[in-house]
């Protein structure tokens, strides 16, 4: 039996795991709990919305679907939310966006539809969506709760023999060119096929196996990886799915808060800003969505700020595949969308001789890449 070691137990390891347990010897190795690194933090919008590549459209909607099967065969788990997305504009040019987007999008055969504010407000009774603004609905897009999946993954994989072991890799262990495992200061663990899934740290990992990962580095001032998310006290019925309003993206937490998020306060934060801002910027959060959100938020308040990363490859597609004899990585933005379907394509690959072909455009090594 083929010993594969994953580094990283957030949604893409702990998603593989659950996989490969059935068929493999696996281990995990994560610092922390089960998805508690930017899977924790995510929106976790599975969708394929903003996609012009007509390729990566194609593999988002299959991802979309990996995860329908995915959850029917864990029995639809609470944490898998399938109550759509709703979004609105409001300047011309913010209508003109949504609604050639709904056109292109139903082109493409994707449910997407304009709504009356009558209908809108079936869907989300407590939202007040301005009168001018031009509403649609994307009834096929889903939200995890992020942290729940990943643990979930990790618990039916454990039930399926997989090991799970808490500690801080160091380095990539290295023999006669080909990476045999891990080290971590308490020892090692010696692996046949070692899986690098550790998010926006996949890099650094890489490096001690003098390998790179195209990733950007958070580190930069103004960096994009780096954002932020509020979460607030229990809102209870606040909102039933995600939407997207024009200052703010929001969606029901696992625990009946709310997570907010917005673009122009993420574009606003990096590894610098100092824990004041970030507080005020959740305060502003707040304000946005008691804006929308008039009365149900009478009793909440921010429970949780966190600055978080995303792990963000220079061209904006998926990184997976061999990077060296024995090493494999799998590191990508909207992981959480791309999760099931890449788990079981790189399941399929790690078990066979034949390369899995919907990953050949997301190679490590592709054009482009350094590679
Ligand atoms: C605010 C925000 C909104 C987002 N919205 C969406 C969205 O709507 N839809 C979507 O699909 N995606 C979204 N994303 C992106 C998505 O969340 C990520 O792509 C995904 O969670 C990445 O999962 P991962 O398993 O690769 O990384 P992580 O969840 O970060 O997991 C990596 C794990 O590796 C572990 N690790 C790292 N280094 C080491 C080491 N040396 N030793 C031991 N363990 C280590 C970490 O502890 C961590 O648990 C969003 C991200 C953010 C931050």
């Amino acid at each position: 039996m083929t010993h594969v070691l994953i580094i990283g137990a957030g949604i893409i390891g702990a998603a593989l795991a659950e996989r490969l347990a059935a068929t493999d010897h696996v281990t995990v190795v994560d610092e922390g709990p089960p998805g508690d690194g930017t899977t924790g933090t995510s929106l976790a919008w599975i969708n394929a919305n903003k996609t012009p590549d007509p390729d990566y459209f194609r593999f988002r909607v299959q991802a979309m679907r990996a995860w329908a099967e995915t959850a029917a065969r864990m029995g639809h788990p609470p944490w898998y939310v399938p109550t759509g997305d709703l979004a609105w504009a409001r300047t011309p040019t913010a209508r003109s966006e949504l609604s050639t987007r709904v056109r292109h999008l139903k082109e493409r055969g994707y449910a997407a539809d304009l709504l009356t504010a009558d209908e809108a407000r079936a869907i989300e009774p407590h939202l007040a969506i301005p009168a001018d603004a031009l509403v649609a609905h994307f009834p096929d897009e889903r939200h995890v709760h992020g942290a729940r999946a990943a643990r979930d993954f990790i618990a039916r994989a454990r039930r399926a023999k997989a090991h799970m072991v808490t500690g801080r890799v160091e380095s990539l262990d290295i023999h006669a060119g080909r990476v045999r495992g891990a080290r971590l200061a308490d020892g090692a663990i010696s692996a046949d096929i070692t899986v690098c899934a550790a998010g926006w740290r996949t890099p650094e990992l890489l490096a001690t196996a003098d390998a790179v990962a195209p990733i950007q580095d958070p580190h930069r001032p103004g960096a994009p990886a780096v954002c932020l998310v509020a979460t607030t006290t229990p809102a209870p019925g606040a909102l039933r799915g995600l939407v997207h309003g024009t200052d703010l993206y929001a969606r029901p937490t696992a625990d009946g808060g709310l997570l907010l998020e917005a673009g122009d306060i993420d574009a606003a934060v990096d590894l610098d800003t100092p824990r004041s801002v970030l507080d005020s910027w959740a305060d502003d959060l707040m304000a946005r969505a008691r804006a929308i959100l008039p009365s149900a938020l009478d009793h909440s308040r921010v429970a949780a700020v966190r600055r978080c990363i995303r792990p963000l490859p220079d061209d904006g597609l998926p990184v997976v595949g061999w990077v060296l004899p024995g090493l494999y990585t799998a590191v990508t933005h909207s992981g959480i969308t791309l999760a099931p379907h890449l788990a079981a394509l790189i399941a399929e690959e790690l078990t066979s001789p034949t390369p899995a072909a919907p990953l050949e455009p997301y190679r490590p090594h592709r054009p482009g890449s350094p590679t």
